[in-house]
């Protein structure tokens, strides 16, 4: 099961950075419009997540004044080790909700006790504030439905105010931190990766995200030859607006293998994407359009959606995604940008890295593929908007949280021959 804010490498402190630490807070514009939902919420917070609690706050609960807390702390908590931050687990009920949550969908302890009684996981999602160097990073989890409006329906959603100290009344009470060696480098990085996906010269989402992969692949390069990072940077610049990544992208030619190894993974057992109701739901009513397409079958012993039969993926695309993902880009295409900006501005890249930084890229295609795949085939039942933003915030609440996953699907492509550089930029073309 996912743990919510589960970012390896990186620890979250609980007490607000200090004036002295910071000199300013890059707010977006997604995170200032965002406001929970609450009831009206249609894949709420703690549905099939793993919400800890630490040891402090389940001594509270189980000392609390309201007999219902004190029940639930006893009755519906596990132990999850001795470790004083991670120290009980609140035990989902057989729908996969918590069970603090009220007849009317809102959660009791927040209703009647009010938000400083919530554990840490909850009071903080899907708020994702991070310190980077001298900067206070303001951001929201994708994963939350509303946050996802937020940031894919709103072409304006990823501009960014650099708000000084003093416009703010109060620090976030916890935020993300981690080691990062170079702040400059990655600051660098991160605009020639903005550079990139917005250039002016890129008509495609695709030639966009080929663009992202590309100064993924360079950079990958230059950390293993053990080159500086930061001429690059430049380079890269000058190779976008000449016009000479929209060459390569042209003339790129699909992963084929590739893509029909993952379009098979995402058919038989969802990939990295399981045990997600949400997701699963999009998932079965692409599958049932597969099957009405093709000759591939449903194995017969099984409910979930496993394929037999061969996938030509290429023909499949062309006859049946590409007319919808072409309608989806014409109406939500900024939708797509949004994904890819949200993505390179929240991730604290590890420049140090080459196998670890390209798999984190390799890991997002992925990602997209998926999403691509299922909102094309969908694109005709569905409102555009609500499309992507039940697909992208249910394939992030797995695969987002819980890295072990996407890596399975890694691993098997690598095991196949087929995790090169080549092949993920491959995949983005079909
Ligand atoms: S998922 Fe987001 S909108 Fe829904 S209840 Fe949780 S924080 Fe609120």
């Amino acid at each position: 099961m996912p743990h919510r804010h589960d970012a390896p490498s990186h620890n979250r402190a609980p007490i607000a950075p200090s004036a002295s630490q910071l000199k300013q807070i890059v707010v977006p514009k997604f995170y200032k419009t965002f406001q929970c939902i609450g009831a009206e919420c249609e894949n709420h917070c703690c549905h099939d997540w793993t919400v800890t609690l630490d040891k402090d706050t389940y001594q509270k609960y189980k000392k609390h004044g309201d007999i219902k807390v004190r029940q639930i702390a006893q009755k519906h908590t596990s132990s999850c080790g001795q470790h004083s931050l991670n120290y009980r687990q609140i035990k989902m009920d057989k729908d996969g909700n918590c069970p603090f949550l009220d007849t009317d969908r809102l959660c009791y302890l927040h209703k009647y006790h009010g938000e400083e009684i919530l554990p840490a996981t909850c009071q903080i999602y899907p708020r994702e504030d991070r310190l980077m160097g001298t900067d206070l990073v303001s951001s929201l989890s994708i994963s939350c439905p509303e946050a996802a409006r937020n940031i894919l329906l709103d072409p304006s959603a990823m501009v960014l105010d650099l708000e000084p100290l003093s416009a703010r009344q109060a620090l976030p009470k916890f935020y993300l931190t981690g080691q990062i060696d170079d702040i400059e480098t990655l600051r660098l990085f991160k605009d020639a990766a903005f550079a990139g996906l917005l250039a002016e010269n890129t008509e495609t989402v695709e030639g966009r995200l080929y663009n992202l992969g590309f100064l993924f692949r360079l950079t990958a390069q230059r950390l293993a030859q053990k080159e500086a990072l930061r001429p690059l940077f430049t380079n890269f610049t000058q190779l976008i607006h000449d016009g000479k990544l929209n060459d390569l992208f042209a003339k790129t030619q699909p992963a084929q293998k590739a893509q029909e190894f993952v379009t098979q993974q995402l058919l038989g057992d969802g990939g990295f994407i399981r045990d997600n109701q949400a997701f699963t739901h999009y998932q079965q009513r692409a599958f049932k359009k597969v099957i009405s397409k093709t000759q591939i079958t449903q194995a017969a012993d099984s409910n979930s959606p496993v394929a037999e039969g061969r996938l030509d993926l290429k023909d499949f695309y062309n006859s049946h995604c590409r007319q919808g993902f072409t309608s989806l880009v014409d109406s939500h295409g900024h939708a797509f940008i949004n994904f890819f900006l949200h993505w390179v501005y929240s991730t604290p890249f590890d420049l140090t890295n080459a196998d670890r930084l390209f798999a984190r890229f390799a890991q997002f295609t992925l990602k997209f593929f998926y999403i691509r795949l299922i909102c094309s085939l969908l694109a005709d039942d569905e409102e555009h908007g609500a499309l992507l933003v039940g697909v992208i915030h249910s394939i992030s609440r797995r695969a987002d949280h819980d890295t072990h996953l996407a890596n399975e699907v890694y691993q098997r492509l690598q095991a196949g021959g087929m995790a090169q550089h080549e092949h993920f930029l491959g995949l983005i073309k079909v």
